[in-house]
């Protein structure tokens, strides 16, 4: 089998490290840049994700594709649609790609999100801080990932906002004073039946994933993540890993902030600490084949690594923890690699986490 992904970055690097000896599956990735870290374990095209060669040959070679990066344009995926399945299907893609359209989403299926109105124009954002107070955030309706294009209102003028924002079409959001934040990562196979993790606990720093811990166990808000999880495949006729982000308010409700139709950096503690990994589970779910149920193998943490690499050498490592580096140039709030840890006793694993971070981050 051939499986196409357009992306080649650490997700579809770890798919084709998961699933492409285990399954004697080949992967061919698209990406615009020089030996992306899935060149490891992928045949590479190097084009951009709309190249129309590229994308004859991934609708020629490949039996289904697949996405490690949901900002791809949706009109590639509907062109491969029309030769080959593509998981998650153009649909879905595009309405992760759009803050609105997945917040409205949320909402016309009561599912509690955050308080949010759609901006077009300054007056838009003048009238709407007006009604949300500094405590608000502006975020740009597309390209917005790891705190990317998203602004807090502060005391600043709306003209400046409007202006640093780029101008484009946006949402304004309340500032939830939450507990934490978590994320389910569930698993839909084309047979129907969907498969959870459990919930991950998240940490993030100036809007980027610092770490995550696992699992984040309340048994009442897992029932009620899985709930909106399978609410939301069956609206959009998922296949494959959807990760749902919440915050969770001080009234311990959870709060739907945003989702990823894909696998997910909150996820990549699943290699080792489960026994099948997301990678794994996505690529098992789009090929169509079945999967066990997941079990979890004590408590997890992941570290990112983030814009420097650290020495390997100088962190001591134990034998359960695991250093990943995806070979990417370092730069400013660039992901580089991660650091899972793997502990049966949760105690032990906040210390060696606290060691760590106190090195890293
Ligand atoms: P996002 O790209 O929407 O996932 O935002 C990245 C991170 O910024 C979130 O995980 C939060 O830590 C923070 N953040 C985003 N939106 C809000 C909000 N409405 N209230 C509080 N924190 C937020």
């Amino acid at each position: 089998m051939q499986i196409g992904i357009l992306g080649g970055g650490q997700l579809a690097m770890m798919m084709a490290e998961s699933a492409g000896k285990k399954y004697d599956i080949e992967f061919i990735v698209v990406d615009p840049t020089n030996n992306p870290p899935a060149s490891k374990y992928a045949r590479c095209i190097k084009a951009e994700y709309t190249d129309s060669k590229a994308l004859k040959l991934l609708a020629e070679e490949c039996d289904i594709a697949t996405i490690d990066f949901e900002n791809v344009s949706s009109s590639a995926l509907k062109h491969l649609e029309k030769y080959i399945p593509v998981f998650p299907n153009s649909k879905s893609v595009e309405i992760c790609q759009d803050r609105l359209s997945e917040k409205t989403l949320f909402v016309e299926n009561n599912i509690p999100t955050t308080k949010f109105c759609p901006i077009d124009c300054e007056n838009d954002l003048k009238n709407a801080i007006k009604e949300f107070g500094p405590d608000s955030i502006l975020k740009s309706r597309r390209l917005g990932y790891d705190g990317k294009n998203q602004i807090i209102i502060n005391n600043k003028t709306s003209k400046n906002i409007w202006n640093d924002i780029g101008c484009v079409p946006s949402i304004l959001e309340e500032k939830v004073d939450f507990l934490t934040e978590v994320s389910l990562i569930g698993v839909k196979l084309q047979s129907g039946e969907t498969y959870f993790y459990p919930l991950v606990e998240n940490f993030h720093r100036d809007g980027i994933l610092s770490y995550s811990i696992a699992p984040y166990e309340n048994l009442e808000l897992q029932k009620q993540a899985e709930t909106i999880h399978k609410q939301i495949t069956k609206l959009i006729n998922y296949v494959g890993v959807l990760v749902i982000e919440f915050f969770i308010n001080k009234d311990s409700q959870l709060l739907a902030n945003e989702m990823a139709p894909r696998v997910h950096n909150s996820g990549h503690w699943t290699i080792q600490g489960t026994n099948i990994s997301q990678f794994e589970a996505h690529i098992r779910a789009i090929s169509g084949m079945s999967i066990e149920n997941i079990q979890t193998n004590g408590h997890a943490a992941m570290i990112n690594l983030i814009s420097k690499m650290p020495k390997k050498d100088e962190l001591n490592l134990d034998a359960n923890t695991y250093f990943y580096d995806y070979g990417k140039n370092e730069r400013e709030k660039r992901k580089l690699g991660h650091i899972t840890i793997i502990d049966s006793n949760a105690q032990k694993l906040y210390e060696r986490l606290n060691s760590l971070k106190k090195i890293i981050t």
